[in-house]
């Protein structure tokens, strides 16, 4: 088994990687869910949806996000009602948000829907919530670094609503002290020959992971099986506020915060040739470094990170 703990678009490049290498079957992927939360009567999960999409080949490469050959009808109908839609969803979206929302309705787990939307896609990769209860990523934050008008927003409030512009006092993850954690993906752990922690927002997708107890636990008992893939090339996120959050809660946004963030449970690092200089700092931290390109844009990016880390020690 290798396990991938992952949060949305980065992780699902790898995950990719490790499909098109034929390793699908013995992949496991934990899925944040603190991203999760209802829209328009809809239970929405985005990482896991974002995981689900690109394994199928369905994903929106230029938006980043949602489905390929989108419409957008249903919002726009939701809008002229007079709907303040913020949240966007696609039509063709809209379709997997319908079945979630039934299903979780008739009693169905979480961790069932996901496999019942995998199995209908014909994706050979486990795709596991970290969560069958819901955890709900809560940012703390003010409008500006110097600003004192402190609000607590909802993950997609701060994210999308306020295009992640607040500055991040604190992040807390409502409800992870009683999730309960799918067994699969507690085996998977425990099983894995190599755990990998993808490249994904550190604070905001790997934290909720690291959160619940049982799966920060289960880590570092598997120390020496963990390889994370920093999210940073250079120092800075691809996209998104990956580099802002560590920045606002560590005052330093480099792949040796990453590091130090990941410090209990992590012993190798998969550094971009743009971070070399943060190596020997990792290195101090006790957490063995390796520098390779990690930036994928094309499939073959994917493979050969894939390869690289399948083959990893
Ligand atoms: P989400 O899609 O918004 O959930 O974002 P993620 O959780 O995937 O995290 C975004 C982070 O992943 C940013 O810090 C990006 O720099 C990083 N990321 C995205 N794609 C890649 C990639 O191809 N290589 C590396 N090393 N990092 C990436």
């Amino acid at each position: 088994v290798i396990c991938v703990l992952a949060g949305g678009v980065g992780a699902a490049k790898l995950l990719r990687g490790f499909e098109l290498l034929g390793l699908d079957e013995e992949v496991v992927a934990i899925v944040n869910t603190g991203d999760d939360d209802e829209f328009y009567g809809l239970h929405v999960s985005p990482d896991l949806d974002s995981v689900t999409y690109a394994l199928a080949g369905l994903s929106n490469d230029e938006l980043g996000w949602g489905v390929r050959d989108e419409s957008y009808r249903a919002i726009e109908m939701l809008s002229r009602l007079g709907d303040d839609a913020w949240f966007t969803l696609g039509d063709r979206d809209l379709g997997t948000h319908l079945y979630r929302t039934r299903r979780l309705l008739e009693g169905a787990h979480l961790s069932e829907v996901t496999d019942e939307i995998r199995l209908a896609h014909g994706i050979g990769t486990s795709i596991v919530p970290m969560s069958d209860t819901p955890v709900r990523t809560m940012v703390r934050a003010t409008t500006t670094r110097d600003s004192a008008d402190e609000m607590t927003l909802r993950f997609q409030e701060y994210f999308v609503k306020h295009r992640h512009q607040p500055w991040v006092r604190s992040v807390g993850y409502e409800g992870a002290e009683g999730a309960h954690v799918p067994e699969r993906a507690i085996l998977a752990l425990q099983q894995a020959r190599l755990v990998v922690i993808a490249p994904s927002n550190p604070v905001l997708s790997i934290g909720p992971l690291l959160a619940i107890k049982e799966i920060r636990t289960t880590l570092i008992e598997r120390r020496d099986a963990v390889v994370a893939v920093s999210p940073l090339i250079g120092d800075r996120a691809l996209k998104g506020p990956a580099d802002a959050n560590l920045h606002a809660l560590f005052h330093e946004s480099t792949s040796a915060t990453v590091a130090s963030f990941y410090l209990d449970f992590c012993r190798q690092m998969l550094i971009d040739p743009a971070d070399a200089p943060a190596a020997n700092a990792i290195r101090a931290l006790g957490v063995e470094v390796h520098t390779t390109p990690t930036i994928m844009q094309s499939d073959d990016d994917k493979i050969t990170l894939a390869r690289l880390l399948a083959a990893h020690q």
